[in-house]
């Protein structure tokens, strides 16, 4: 079948398409190819028959929408997105132009190419959303976790692009009859991730004897969940989904970072013979520092619809996911040398 995915080259990206080749699809990616992007994966992907690419900004209505009618997708998987928080605070205005203005140009050509396909094809057409749990704002230590029926109350730059994208979204659904689907998903965590997120961020930094830095008091709990864990429900959201519906993706993994930073300094503790010269723990490097402004306090998230309707359940625990993930960073920053 034919997959169209916006974000391809991107960290969950990478690994979706991945999982889509094994599944035999055919895949267009379509990606601007910025800072985030993982290029050399992208190279070893593009050399599969069954995977195009196409340098394209999402913004760019003439060319997304003649990728769209060359490759007649079946599905469009849109994750395309700017997605740091900290780069949302310091330039909110590409993540305005990227992630509202670019879906509603998704939207409106998938909807064009949707109009004008013959009824007998237009069937299993579908488009998926990718979004995040962030739109639902924060939650105190006593608050039930987001299930799909939270108002939305997003904190940052960032999660308010990405909250106006998913009405834009369940708007064209109402409105236009689009087959839409959305999904929220939890922090991701696994391979590929671009070294200024968290994980490996604390990794990079721990290696080379820097300073790793934690917000505010630490406390803050974050929703961790698999990024392979993901993209199987983004699979079977994709396949079993009800068209018209919202499914929140997570893992009921909720770490403080203080805890998470922690339990990766113990690790690397462990794994690490030549530690940098400065220190005999890599806990020794933790250092707070300023809040961010508007940090979210809490995330946690009800993945009971998607258990219960799709039968999708997460298999990779936080204990073995987190140090498979450190080993894979490992074996990226430092090789054979360990
Ligand atoms: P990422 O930043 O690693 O990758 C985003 C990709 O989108 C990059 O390859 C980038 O080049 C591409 N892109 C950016 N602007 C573009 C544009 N204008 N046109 C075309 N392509 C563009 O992001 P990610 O972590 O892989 O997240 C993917 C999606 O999943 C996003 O929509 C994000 O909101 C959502 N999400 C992420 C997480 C997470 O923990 N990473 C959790 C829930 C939801």
């Amino acid at each position: 079948m034919n997959i169209l995915v916006t974000g391809g080259a991107g960290f969950i990206g990478i690994n979706l398409i991945k999982y889509l080749i094994k599944k035999k699809h055919k895949i267009l990616i379509v990606d601007k190819i910025t800072y985030a992007s993982n290029h050399d994966e992208l190279k070893i992907l593009i050399k599969n028959k069954n995977v195009i690419l196409k340098k394209i900004d999402v913004c760019d209505y003439n060319k997304i929408y003649k990728a769209i009618c060359d490759f007649k997708p079946k599905k469009i998987m849109h994750l395309a997105a700017e997605s740091h928080v900290d780069r949302s605070i310091k330039s909110s205005k590409i993540f305005l132009k990227t992630n509202i203005i670019g879906t509603y140009t998704m939207l409106f050509a998938a909807l064009n190419y949707y109009n004008n396909l013959p009824l007998k094809n237009n069937s299993s057409f579908l488009f998926h959303h990718i979004s995040t749990d962030e739109v639902y704002g924060d939650l105190s230590l006593k608050d039930r976790s987001f299930s799909e029926e939270n108002k939305y109350f997003p904190s940052s730059p960032y999660s308010a692009s990405k909250a106006s994208a998913d009405h834009f979204v369940r708007a064209w659904f109402r409105t236009y009859g689009l087959p839409v689907i959305i999904t929220n998903c939890s922090n991701n965590y696994g391979p590929y991730q671009h070294k200024e997120k968290i994980i490996p961020l604390i990794i990079n930094n721990a290696l080379q004897g820097k300073k790793v830095p934690i917000y505010g008091n630490g406390k803050q709990i974050r929703d961790w969940l698999h990024v392979s864990d993901h993209v199987r429900a983004l699979y079977d959201v994709l396949f079993k989904g009800v068209i018209g519906s919202t499914y929140n993706i997570g893992a009921n993994n909720e770490l403080e970072n203080i805890k998470l930073v922690t339990l990766i300094c113990g690790y690397l503790d462990k794994k690490v013979k030549d530690k940098p010269k400065n220190i005999k723990s890599f806990s020794e490097l933790i250092t707070f520092v300023k809040d961010r402004p508007g940090h979210d306090v809490r995330y946690a998230i009800n993945s009971r619809k998607i258990k219960k309707e799709l039968k999708w359940k997460p298999k990779i625990s936080f204990k073995i996911g987190l140090s498979l993930t450190i080993d894979w960073y490992l074996d990226q920053l430092c090789g054979k040398k360990l």
